[in-house]
């Protein structure tokens, strides 16, 4: 039986109910019952956080892959996959961790003290929690996080965003590196198809930028559901006006997955399409994730437009100065450059 830890960011309600408020959905859970995501648990009127250390996907991945384009590139990074999540994406393409819950996981348990202390081993840069949603194994990210970076680690969170704003703010103080999935540009698309609010989402990606972590995004582009010229444009708009025209963008291709089966790949042509528009509307940094060929995931410097950084897969070229700035004429990216 997996104990887990008392959670954080929960209140006692009548009948020994308990009500979590880490993210948007404020579950009611009653004695015996879990939340949403899974592995938040109502044992004897007290909530636990029965995810707590169980990471059953453990890989040395390239930051490249989270995607990251702009934090270290070239380097490798400890990368922890969970259980659970707080949405319901009908196209998860990680759904066989998503939807696996701690009951019999007890094998996966990483004490904080051996991810601390091997954190940096094997030329890793630091750890990312990845592949299912982190945020909701809250606790423990919290419990670890100060004490990775304390030893120079970086610590990196891939996610879907969806926290209320005080939990989010409190991880966002211990995070070096996120990248947040904006999965589509509509209140209608989040209600039908991922089980979430979109507002939420913004609101925390522009807190993470806000407080100086290294934000990219990922936009899943899904023919007939979000790859429109009103969501898109409405996206790469809302960028522009809230955050600012060097956020790297990653529009990647959808294949079928989980409950989304009858919607074909995305089509070449649409996420071409995408990534000529953001540029034209004046992003400077967008990649198209999922597909090969192409110089599609380089990156070109915000003032001269002279390649600086050139991806074939995951070997990388950086001519980026180690301060952030390109060779060429000087002018300073965004992105983390140096450990
Ligand atoms: S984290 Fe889980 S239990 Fe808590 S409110 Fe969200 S879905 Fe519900």
């Amino acid at each position: 039986m997996v104990e887990g830890t008392l959670a954080r960011h929960w209140e006692s309600l009548e009948g020994r109910d308990a009500r979590c408020d880490l993210c948007p959905h404020t579950c009611r859970i009653g004695e015996g019952k879990r939340g949403i995501c899974g592995i938040r648990v109502n044992r004897n009127g007290k909530l636990m956080a029965a995810g707590y250390g169980l990471y059953p996907a453990v890989h040395l991945d390239p930051i490249e892959k989270k995607p990251l384009n702009h934090f270290l590139p070239g380097s490798r990074i400890l990368s922890l996959g969970s259980i659970g999540c707080n949405l319901s994406c009908r196209h998860c393409q990680n759904w066989s961790l998503s939807r696996e819950r701690p009951e019999g996981m007890e094998d996966y348990f990483i004490p904080p003290e051996l991810l601390i202390n091997r954190a940096l081993d094997r030329e890793s840069i630091g750890v990312a929690f990845t592949y299912n949603e982190p945020t909701i194994n809250f606790e423990y990210i919290m419990d670890v996080s100060p004490e990775l970076r304390k030893r120079g680690a970086k610590v990196v969170l891939v996610t879907n965003g969806h926290l209320r704003p005080g939990p989010w703010k409190e991880l966002m103080e211990h995070t070096d590196g996120a990248n947040v999935d904006v999965k589509g540009f509509s209140e209608d698309f989040y209600t039908r198809i991922v089980g979430g609010t979109l507002g939420t989402v913004l609101d925390n990606v522009k807190t993470a930028v806000d407080l100086g972590v290294h934000t990219e995004i990922a936009y899943l582009v899904i023919p007939g559901h979000n790859d429109d010229e009103e969501q898109i444009k409405g996206f790469i708009g809302w960028i522009l006006s809230k955050l600012h025209d060097q956020v790297p963008v990653h529009f990647n291709r959808f294949h079928p997955d989980h409950k989304m089966l009858d919607v074909p790949p995305t089509p070449e042509g649409t996420l071409i399409r995408s990534k000529e528009t953001a540029i034209e509307m004046g992003l400077k940094h967008v990649f198209i994730g999922n597909m090969g060929g192409g110089s599609f995931n380089d990156t070109y410097c915000p003032g001269c437009g002279k390649r600086i950084i050139s991806r074939n897969m995951f070997s990388i070229r950086s001519k980026v100065s180690n301060d952030g700035r390109c060779p060429h004429c000087g002018t300073s990216v965004y992105g983390v450059w140096r450990t």
